[in-house]
């Protein structure tokens, strides 16, 4: 239910896992177990939409957001209001997989086979690039990024 939020915080640079919509559905009390153990062992914040679920985290003293709204701009501002998290736009994070990313120095000619780069950035090195150094995924600042500092100017105008 909250992947969309969930990829928003990897692009604010925050180390964020994502438990699919699929297990979401059809999840049981034993999966809820698993939640709360890699919650407490891997020292996360758990936030969710379910109410149980929040319950269970708080009488378990581990921290905790409960999520109201199903609107991505509130979702955030939700999480802004509870602990603070800061929008900058970070490159630090891959929204895939939430591998750290790093500027690409190797040679740009070998990347010409990979159709979604511009093929602009192959040759002009003044246009960054990033590589997550987990997946692979390669990011540069575009027209998504445009839409993203819209977001942080929407969510930020919210009260
Ligand atoms: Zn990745």
């Amino acid at each position: 239910m909250l992947c969309r939020l969930g990829r928003w915080l990897r692009i604010f640079g925050y180390d964020t896992r994502i438990i699919n919509d699929e297990l979401d559905d059809k999840r049981s009390k034993k999966d809820d177990d698993l939640l709360l153990e890699i919650a407490k062992k891997e020292d996360r914040i758990l936030v969710t939409r379910d109410t149980a679920l929040y319950d269970r985290a708080i009488k378990n003293k581990l921290k905790s957001v409960y999520i109201e709204s199903n609107i991505i701009e509130e979702q955030i501002f939700e999480l802004k209001r509870a602990i603070g998290i800061e929008l900058t736009l970070k490159m630090a994070r891959c929204t895939l997989c939430n591998g750290e990313i790093n500027i690409y120095t190797s040679d740009r000619e070998e990347l010409s086979s990979i159709d979604y780069i511009p093929r602009r950035l192959l040759s002009d090195k003044k246009e960054r690039l990033w590589i997550c150094g987990r997946c692979g995924q390669f990011y540069w600042i575009g027209n998504h990024y445009k839409m993203m500092r819209q977001m942080v100017e929407k969510v930020n105008s919210l009260t």
